[in-house]
């Protein structure tokens, strides 16, 4: 009989459940190829082209043979390496207020620090890309601006129109077509200007070819995690997947990746392998982990035998991906206006403005046992709301949530006895919720 008072897996030998085979071996060639790029176009001063994980147009920059900087990314490996603290203090020396969003003050201290990152040389901006996705992109931009001179670029994504996820009244409208198709021609011109090298339509199509391959593998690949057990750890595997689906996009690189990744992982699912030996519950994590204590996070819950089966932010980082994806290459500046819709209110309006319906569902087709809502104290953006969504959930569809709080890349904000206490305690309820289905008592 479970018990309900200790953590099953308390004994786990650390580390069980780390990345393996294709996956892991790829995903750190391709980390690493990303950086020599980067490393060999600063040496070289060519053009690199800043952009944000929510729109990046990587479909349009591959085009102009750009390198391209993520620096969500570079921010969050700085804390997943432990340095994250030098970094956050050189932007607070400078005047950046402590609340202000940790990937900003964190890219601002690598600025102010030489643009040295634990993984290399970040190249300076020839050019940044940015949406409204968020606000703070916008004056993020402006900061590299101001140091470097560098022309920006933001694309104004109108925002879902309907009264729901699938309400009355959505969907994509000619008016909305038209103005992002028209925005996309400006940055084509302005990357002409920037590089030298005239739009080939013909290299956009196959970029779109590659982005819709890339698409349906990834959605392959978040759907075999419905099984039991899940397969694989859409925390620990799931930043390798985010990484790898931002920065390769549009190129046979990233499509061969994440074809190999779903070959794996259905292995996997044929042997009958989870990500965990024993998988106690299934949760889905609303928000994003803690780069900065990311095996801690990971832990805390492994010890229990609970898997993070999906995530939010797989979709709204990871590509914005929905399901029905597909470039048409047949009118490709057209389609790609409309997918870029699509993708914004399918990876942020829904799992950001209507999170609560997209949960519930994914919840029912993921099997979940419950839902972790991290909230970042630094990220406005991505935890407005959270205990509220977890209330409804609660009331309305049975679903148990636990709300805590610490941080994307700052260490000062993660307190391990406090969020130890609210995990043990959350998924003890869970443990004396499964014994009393099951006819027991706790
Ligand atoms: S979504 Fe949050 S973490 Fe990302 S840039 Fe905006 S404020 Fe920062």
């Amino acid at each position: 009989m479970t018990t309900v008072t200790q953590a099953p897996n308390a004994d786990r030998p650390a580390g069980t459940a780390d990345l393996r085979g294709a996956i892991r071996r790829e995903g750190r060639r391709l980390m690493d190829l990303w950086w020599q790029e980067m490393g060999a176009a600063d040496a070289a001063g060519r053009p690199t082209a800043y952009v944000f994980v929510m729109g990046s147009l990587n479909e349009v920059l591959r085009c102009f043979d750009l390198t391209i900087n993520f620096p969500e990314i570079t921010a969050l490996q700085t804390a997943v390496r432990g340095q994250s603290l030098t970094y956050l203090q050189a932007a607070e020396d400078d005047g950046y207020s402590p609340d202000i969003c940790g990937y900003v003050k964190t890219d601002v201290g690598l600025h102010l620090r030489g643009r040295a990152h634990p993984h290399g040389t970040i190249p300076k901006p020839g050019l940044v890309v940015a949406t409204n996705m968020c606000n703070t992109y916008i004056k993020w931009a402006e900061i590299w601006e101001q140091r470097y001179r560098c022309p920006v670029f933001v694309l104004d994504l109108p925002a879902w129109r309907g009264s729901g996820p699938g309400g009355a009244g959505g969907g994509i409208g000619e008016h909305d077509r038209r103005y992002v198709e028209a925005q996309l021609r400006d940055l084509i011109a302005l990357c002409e200007r920037v590089t030298g090298t005239r739009f080939d339509v013909d290299r956009l199509r196959e970029t779109l070819a590659e982005a819709n391959r890339m698409a349906a593998h990834y959605h392959d690949v978040l759907v075999l995690n419905q099984r039991r057990p899940a397969p694989f750890s859409a925390l620990r595997e799931g930043i390798v997947f985010q990484g790898i689906a931002n920065l390769y996009r549009g190129s046979p690189e990233g499509t061969a990746f994440f074809d190999a990744a779903r070959a794996e992982i259905e292995a996997r699912t044929r042997r009958g392998e989870g990500a965990l030996p024993h998988e106690q519950f299934r949760l889905l994590l609303s928000g994003t982990t803690c780069y900065a204590s990311f095996k801690r996070f990971a832990e805390l819950f492994e010890e229990w035998g609970a898997v993070f089966v999906h995530s939010t932010y797989l979709v709204f980082a990871g590509g914005g991906f929905g399901p029905g994806f597909g470039y048409d290459l047949a009118r490709p500046i057209e389609s790609l206006a409309e997918q870029l819709l699509a993708s914004a209110w399918h990876g942020f309006s829904i799992p950001m403005f209507y999170a609560q319906d997209w949960l519930a569902e994914t919840a029912r087709a993921w099997a979940v046992d419950g839902i972790c809502f991290h909230g970042v104290k630094s990220c406005r953006t991505t935890s407005t709301g959270l205990p509220d969504v977890r209330e409804w959930l609660r009331t309305q569809h049975d679903i148990p949530g636990l709300f805590i709080q610490s941080d994307l890349v700052d260490p000062r904000l993660w307190s391990d006895a406090q969020l130890k206490n609210r995990v043990d305690a959350f998924l003890e309820s869970l443990a004396a919720r499964q014994l009393s289905a099951r006819g027991g008592t706790p």
